[in-house]
């Protein structure tokens, strides 16, 4: 089964990137929130992370936090964000095992915007095993692209986010998405933990959607 993902991945055996995960794992939940650009990652996230008490990261979130300090990552990662595009994977990288390391005391996490290319994923998976643990699952939110145009334009309005603002960035963000994005959803298939649920409803019902499937983990 490793060997079909990797190889699928084009992860090669080389550098054993990919290591065995440990005897003994400690009980953290881990969760990769997923879904295209506009789907309702951090809407629901928001309410997940009270309801289960785990450490929401939003890599997006941490880019723009960078941006409005002027960092030098914010000053790189503005350059592709304002463009609809991903910020390369090295940065990203390293920056989601610092946000990790800072809580390292954590019941568990919920990923958000991240992983976002078959790299991130390997990394992920490979910084679970460092800390004894691993990803449950991958929810994901389905929503039909041109109600996500639709509602990232209407968030636009009030975000001030330069990459909701323009039709054409947020078309972009959506393409950048099946490119390099929505084959993850294979990745974890293939681990047997990929969950669907249909991102269309109030919030409400769409939290009680996700945990029934958290529920479970
Ligand atoms: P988000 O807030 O998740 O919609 O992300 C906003 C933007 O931040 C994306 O369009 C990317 O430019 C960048 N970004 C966020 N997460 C990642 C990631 N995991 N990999 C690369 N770029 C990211």
């Amino acid at each position: 089964m490793l060997e079909r993902i990797k190889s699928f991945f084009g992860i090669s055996n080389k550098n054993n990137k990919i290591k065995s995960p440990s005897i003994g794992k400690n009980t953290m939940k881990n969760i990769v929130l997923f879904g295209p650009p506009g789907a309702g990652k951090g809407t629901q996230a928001d309410v997940l992370k009270e309801k289960y008490q785990l450490i929401h990261i939003s890599t997006g979130d941490v880019f723009r936090f960078n941006i409005k300090n002027e960092t030098a990552l914010g000053t790189l990662a503005k350059s592709y964000m304002d463009k609809g595009h991903l910020v390369p994977d090295e940065v990203t990288i390293n920056m989601l095992n610092a946000e990790v390391e800072k809580n390292a005391g954590a019941n568990g996490f919920i990923f958000d915007g991240f992983p976002r290319t078959a790299a991130q994923a390997e990394a992920l998976a490979n910084l679970m095993v460092e800390k004894n643990s691993q990803i449950n699952a991958m929810v994901a939110l389905e929503v039909d692209d041109e109600i996500l145009v639709g509602r990232l334009l209407e968030r636009g309005k009030t975000s001030g986010r330069v990459d909701d603002a323009d039709e054409t960035v947020i078309r972009e963000r959506i393409s950048e998405y099946y490119r390099k994005t929505d084959i993850l959803k294979e990745f974890y298939q293939a681990q047997d933990k990929y969950f669907g649920v249909d991102g269309i409803g109030s919030i409400e019902e769409i939290t009680d959607r996700l945990s029934a499937i958290i529920d479970t983990l």
